[in-house]
């Protein structure tokens, strides 16, 4: 969550792991920012290593394909360009949506598939896949007590993630985030002796004949030689998103441009996709990219507390005034802020909001001067007054009358929903200057309703090609919901893996 931290995550640092990230990402350029050329992969003389599943990427889709294309019967073989493994899924907040009957029954939450489909139909204006959609959302709750049977835990109380828009979102235990399901997912998979070969970039599919056969395997760079990894049943493809990739995605939205932010690490390029596009493959929603009000104003990196919660918390302009309902869809947010003077918002909360997260990442991004704190109201209003020349009275009317409608139980101004509607009042308060920044791409490889197989152009499978997690497109529509992205990268990373394991292995 925060950019500014050391995040701990299996055994390394954050700043280590984007580090790594950045370096291998030299491996092959920064997507399409490094010229490439269209070409075909010819199948090589001979293999370098064979094995029945090459997995690309070791995100929570690529690490659960696996796990599940092993158990499955395969022998699999992982694939990770950065130092470190866990692309995005390891800085993630790791929040996963699903209908959970047991734990929402306690907190008195109606819910259903049908809802979490509608909403998750809804949210990305009907611009995702119905089947794909109803196969996630009816699969979710297995993904969920999948993770739990193989030893990642969750809170027992679920909520609404930023932008989940109904409180079914499940936070890995411990405050573990993101990392805590990545580390869970690669001791199943040293458990089970799947190698994993990292530094080592993908830098093509070989397929029979360039547009048309079986893949054959994968060409990739591996400590600065090229080798060839031959899958004799299947390649999965879980590369992860394309949102640290400038040149891509300018190209779909030329807003997004080098000087937006980005949440992602620096390895979240897309030349997977081009690779298999090398192959014929069909691409579906690359316009539509996702901003995140989770960067922080000072560093324009991830790191802001406004992941912490919209509950008890407000959204202030610089001039002191809410402007948006702070449980809107995530794109109406990102607009929103964007109108907003200096395109920021002050995410302003109190102790109750941000301590059911992490105090220890609460406090650094205080110590660095990049959020801040103050025992009273008054205190914040005149810190906010010196950094951002906020009218101290009008911020303060602006919390009292927040807090007003909360006894009101209805906020008339903008609609936040009356089950988010908690007071502000246990110090000490924060205050935390956010601004959107790019954090998912939904669009990506189509694959054919819920097999995990690679379309090409004309709707045809390309034999032996399969694609999870958010280097897919389909699933979220025009916007995800906060929380579903974990979710279709367990349920669509297993599915993938024991279709790939299904293949018949060539001779
Ligand atoms: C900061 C942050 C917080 C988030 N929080 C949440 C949340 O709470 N809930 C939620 O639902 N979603 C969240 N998301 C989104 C979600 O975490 C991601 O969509 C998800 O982790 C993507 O997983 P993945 O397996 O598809 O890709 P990744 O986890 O990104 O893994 C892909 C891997 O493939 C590697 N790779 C890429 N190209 C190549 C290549 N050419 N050769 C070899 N390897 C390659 C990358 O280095 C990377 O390690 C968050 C995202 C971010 C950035």
């Amino acid at each position: 969550m925060n950019g500014n931290q050391d995040e701990k995550a299996g055994g390394v640092t954050r700043r280590q792991i984007i580090a790594g990230a950045a370096v291998a990402a030299g491996v092959v350029g920064t997507g399409l920012l490094t010229p490439r050329v269209l070409r075909a992969v010819e199948p090589p003389k001979k293999w370098d290593r064979k094995t029945d599943v090459v997995i690309v990427g070791t995100g929570f889709a690529g690490l659960a394909a696996a796990i599940e294309a092993h158990d499955a019967g395969a022998q699999v073989l992982l694939i990770e360009k950065a130092e470190t493994i866990g692309g995005n899924s390891i800085i993630a907040s790791g929040a996963l949506n699903c209908v959970d009957p047991e734990r929402q029954k306690k907190q008195n939450i109606e819910d259903s598939v049908d809802l979490h489909f509608k909403h998750t139909i809804e949210g990305g204006d009907f611009r995702g896949d119905p089947e794909k959609v109803r196969f996630m959302v009816e699969h979710g709750l297995e993904g969920l007590q999948w993770l739990e049977k193989l030893g990642v835990e969750f809170e027992p109380k679920v909520y609404a993630v930023v932008g989940a828009l109904y409180p079914r979102s499940h936070d890995p235990a411990n405050k573990g985030r993101g990392a805590a399901i990545v580390r869970g997912l690669k001791a199943q998979v040293d458990q089970r002796k799947i190698p994993v070969m990292n530094p080592c970039a993908l830098t093509g599919i070989v397929r029979q004949k360039p547009l048309n056969g079986d893949v054959l395997g994968v060409e990739a760079e591996f400590r600065g030689k090229k080798i060839y990894l031959e899958a004799k049943k299947a390649v999965v493809l879980a590369t992860g998103g394309f949102g640290a990739d400038v040149g891509l995605r300018s190209k779909h939205d030329p807003r997004l441009d080098k000087e937006v932010p980005t949440t992602n690490v620096p390895t979240a390029t897309g030349e997977a996709i081009a690779y298999a596009e090398d192959l014929g493959a069909d691409v579906v929603g690359m316009d539509f990219i996702q901003m995140l009000i989770a960067c922080n104003f000072f560093t324009k990196k991830y790191g802001s507390l406004a992941n912490l919660g919209i509950d008890r918390a407000v959204f202030l302009n610089t001039a002191g005034k809410r402007f948006v309902a702070e449980d809107s869809r995530r794109d109406v947010m990102a607009k929103a802020v964007l109108e907003q003077p200096q395109k920021v918002l002050l995410w302003v909360a109190d102790e109750d909001c941000q301590k059911r997260f992490n105090p220890a990442m609460t406090e650094q991004i205080i110590k660095d001067g990049y959020s801040f704190r103050a025992d009273t109201l008054e205190g914040l209003a005149k810190i906010l007054k010196e950094k951002f020349n906020t009218p101290e009275d009008v911020f303060l009317k602006s919390i009292a009358e927040y807090n007003e409608m909360v006894k009101k139980g209805a906020d008339e101004a903008f609609g936040k929903k009356p089950a988010n509607l908690k007071p502000i009042e246990k110090a000490p308060f924060y205050a935390s200057p956010t601004q959107a920044g790019v954090h998912h791409t939904m669009g990506g490889l189509r694959t054919k309703g819920t097999t995990g197989q690679v379309l090409d152009r004309y709707g045809k499978v390309i034999p032996r090609l399969y694609a999870a997690g958010e280097v897919t497109g389909g699933v979220h529509g025009t916007n995800r919901l906060g929380g579903n992205a974990t979710t279709d990268c367990i349920v669509f990373g297993r599915l993938t893996g024991v279709n790939a394991a299904k293949e018949k292995a060539r001779a």
